[in-house]
């Protein structure tokens, strides 16, 4: 197949319309310089509407299409490339959804997406997990473990996602907040925070966090009445409660979030 390819092309490549073709070949910017234009044509649009300065960072994500942070006067975003070319409505409702998490903006935003699918690339999870680096063994908790025990005790097994230690954080300095777990639909890969791994957190507390980012496997984000994301709908809250050890683990945290906040971790 491959052969009968390039034969094609030296053939081509001796004809007059061969020639043309290189030639404009030549003159073709590269993909690169070409995302780069439409990045800062994006930013324009956005800036204008946003009236503040914005910086745009362009995916190929498969599940979280966008999300956005303010530092200072500036709008961080991250799309997916479906939105460079994307018509004036859609950027109008972008700058709406970033700046004051507009409902109908948001739907908007669903529907060009959803219209836009054929865009998205289609990976799996293992595909996704292969690049990730994962270290379920910490010093003092096995995530593997408490993640296997909880899926037979509350899941029946089917959870089908995977687990490890979050990347020591770069910043070692005193922390304001700390984000205990997380969950990616994309990769199915639960990170847990490696102030975790200490003597002094007990493991029913880890088990907890486990357990709240297994469920955000099963309830998936979804829109509210309101037309807001709800990350954690009633139904995941009544379902956490059913977690054996949930007050317990809820009052260690209160008791005990300074010291997970002053965590040294090293990598
Ligand atoms: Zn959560």
């Amino acid at each position: 197949m491959a052969r009968a390819k390039k034969k094609n092309l030296a053939k081509k490549r001796s004809s007059p319309a061969g020639r043309i073709a290189r030639e404009q070949q030549s003159v073709a910017p590269e993909p690169n310089r070409l995302l780069k234009v439409w990045r800062r044509v994006l930013e324009r649009r956005l800036r204008t509407r946003l009236r503040a300065p914005v910086a745009v960072e362009v995916h190929d994500n498969t599940h979280t299409m966008l999300t956005f942070q303010r530092h200072r006067a500036l709008w961080r975003l991250r799309l997916h490339h479906m939105f460079l070319a994307a018509p004036d409505e859609v950027i109008h409702a972008l700058a709406d959804y970033v700046r004051t998490g507009d409902a109908q903006a948001s739907v908007l935003l669903d529907k060009f997406i959803e219209r836009n699918k054929a865009y998205i690339r289609r990976v799996s999870p293992a595909q996704m997990r292969k690049r990730l680096r994962m270290e379920p063994v910490g010093q003092h908790h096995d995530l593997g473990r408490i993640f296997e025990r909880l899926n037979e005790r509350y899941f029946r097994g089917r959870i089908d996602a995977a687990i490890t230690f979050g990347p020591a954080p770069r910043v070692t300095r005193p922390r304001k907040s700390i984000k205990m777990g997380s969950y990616s639909a994309d990769s199915r890969v639960i990170r847990i925070h490696p102030a975790l791994d200490q003597p002094v957190v007990p493991r029913y507390f880890v088990e907890w966090i486990v357990f709240h980012e297994m469920l955000h496997h099963v309830y998936r984000t979804r829109r509210g009445e309101d037309g807001r994301r709800c990350i954690h709908p009633p139904e995941f809250l009544e379902h956490e409660k059913r977690f054996h050890d949930y007050s317990r683990a809820q009052a260690w945290e209160m008791e005990n979030l300074d010291l997970l906040l002053r965590a040294r971790v090293s990598a």
